[in-house]
């Protein structure tokens, strides 16, 4: 492995949704701003290969990499914050590291031997701990354990971390643990018991961390701070208050004034290469903070009672409507509860409308009625991925009078299959993994409102779809004012439509909502919300 790459490992207590991702990237975010190279990867407890076959309403969104892997949507939080890809290598899940293993013991690269946890899951697990860190491009590599500590599920990741400290070394090592410290509003008090005891759990793994990061909701006194370390075994100094933010945003700032990144180096004996102010994540913050215009938008989707299945296309928002100083009121509402009576009411106060990605039938007809409500009454419009779908559905239903026409997802047997599968999509009969995954090449028309947003005529944006615009019925809806503005060079695929007579009328195949950063808005939301600030001002 390689020797000039420190690691750090986070782990939480106590309880999930603590926001480890978060921290996480905020701390590699501070790292990143004093001149180190910095990557961050999770490693998620459960047994399916990725995230990608999980239902949003439980793990939500699925996030994709440029290489095309589902991932864990803390990926996402990881892009976002470092503005760095990151890759399949970056999310490993439980059952990846068995799949591998079992496919080694079939192989017979462990003949003879008896395959167990320890060490053969424990080594796999080591492996790739180390992987990224051994490419040599990385300073430091955070690695997130996904769960809480105690989890039965969790244990072999803990172990891992147990023996890395070994492969490591003392000073190319260390592990911050988060926790939370609740406060009782009964006694008016902070509890630290549960923090201890979790601590007490790792210990007994045998794992002493090395800093503690306490969320809570009301500054920690001094002595609460000494108690944790007294009991919990720390320095002083290391127990890092994490309070409660307006916006995730403002973390990284947080923790720099905690000193998260100041104690992170000394322990692992790193100097600093430069320390930039961050001036340009505060220059975002405060535009963020202070807007000058808002819009609402409404994001239409079935998904809707949990957003963090719409993840990347609630923070884009956020990432492109700072950069116009502009707050976007984004309102969720299920496709489920929209039908032709009830559009206006639903709709009207919108000043855009964006059509979210989705599978299946359900709730598809009330997108239908909306994608018809923005095209005819001129709302802005951003329909992405299946969003795009439905766009290029309802053109051929209600302009090209083709009633029936559908995506053969939803009606495999329409007369008209506007949206259809790919030959290569129909000899697959897996579903993990076998969509149309990761970046691919878009050329822009110039005259189209794709082209001055991006600037350019080549583009790569994320895909993660079966379903195909069918090119068999371009032709005509073309002649009828749908313009495929953006194509793949190589196999003529529509990746993005637009209507002529409208005034801000967008369908995208891909999904520009992942490759949005704080410091790279994406330039479709950008110009989409631009839109919408035009047609409030109207
Ligand atoms: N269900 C559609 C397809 O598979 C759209 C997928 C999506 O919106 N991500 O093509």
């Amino acid at each position: 492995m390689a020797s000039s790459t420190k690691y750090i490992f986070i782990t939480g207590g106590v309880t999930s949704s603590l926001g480890k991702g978060i921290i996480a990237a905020s701390l590699g975010k501070l790292l990143q701003s004093r001149g180190f190279s910095v990557t961050i990867q999770k490693f998620d407890p459960y047994l399916n290969i990725d995230p990608g076959t999980l239902n949003p309403y439980e793990h939500g969104e699925c996030y994709v990499t440029d290489d095309g892997a589902e991932t864990d949507l803390d990926l996402g939080h990881y892009e976002r914050f470092l503005n760095i890809p990151t890759s399949q290598s970056n999310n490993i899940t439980t059952g990846r590291i068995y799949n591998n293993v079992i496919t080694k013991e079939r192989k017979g690269e462990f003949l003879g031997k008896t395959i167990q946890v320890i060490p053969h899951i424990t080594d796999e697990i080591k492996s790739n701990f180390y992987k990224l860190g051994e490419e040599g491009k990385y300073d430091v590599v955070i690695t997130e354990i996904g769960g809480c500590v105690g989890d039965i599920e969790s244990l072999p990741f803990i172990e891992a971390v147990r023996q890395a400290r070994w492969d490591l070394g003392p000073n190319n090592f260390l592990v911050i643990h988060l926790t939370l410290i609740p406060y009782l509003k009964a006694a008016k008090e902070l509890k630290t018991k549960p923090t201890q005891h979790s601590v007490k759990q790792l210990l007994e793994a045998g794992i002493q961390p090395d800093i503690l990061v306490c969320r809570t909701e009301h500054h920690l006194p001094q002595d609460v701070k000494k108690k944790l370390a007294l009991f919990c075994n720390v320095q002083l100094n290391s127990v890092i208050e994490a309070m409660d933010a307006e916006t995730i945003y403002d973390v990284p700032l947080l923790m720099k004034k905690e000193k998260l990144d100041e104690r992170v180096m000394t322990k692992l004996k790193l100097s600093s290469k430069h320390n930039t102010e961050l001036e340009n994540w505060k220059d975002f913050l405060g535009k963020l903070k202070n807007p000058t215009q808002e819009v609402t938008i409404g994001l239409i989707g079935k998904y809707v009672s949990l957003p963090d299945s719409y993840k990347s296309i609630i923070e884009s928002f956020v990432h492109a409507g700072a950069s116009i100083e502009c707050h976007v009121n984004l309102k969720l509402i299920s496709s489920e509860e929209i039908h032709n009576d009830n559009l206006k009411q639903k709709l009207n106060e919108l000043d855009g409308i964006l059509v979210a990605p989705g599978f299946g039938e359900r709730g598809f007809e009330g997108k239908i009625e909306t994608v018809k409500y923005a095209r005819e009454n001129n709302i802005p419009f951003f329909g992405i991925c299946l969003g795009m779908q439905v766009a290029v559905i309802e053109f051929a239903r209600n302009v090209l009078n083709l009633k029936d026409a559908n995506s053969t997802e939803m009606n495999p047997e329409t007369a008209h299959p506007v949206i259809a599968l790919m030959e290569e999509q129909k000899r697959i009969d897996q579903m993990g993994g076998t969509m149309r995954l990761g970046s691919y090449t878009c050329e822009l028309k110039r005259s189209s409102k794709a082209y001055s947003a991006y600037g350019k005529t080549k583009i790569q944006e994320r895909h993660r779809h079966r379903y195909e615009f069918n090119n068999d019925f371009l032709k005509e809806i073309e002649e009828a004012g749908m313009i495929a503005t953006g194509k793949n060079p190589e196999t003529g695929l529509v990746e993005i439509v637009e209507i002529k007579n409208h005034p801000w009328f967008v369908g995208v195949q891909f999904h520009p909502e992942y490759k949005s950063t704080v410091l790279n808005p994406q330039p479709l939301f950008v110009k989409f919300i631009q839109a919408a600030i035009d047609k409030k001002l109207k």
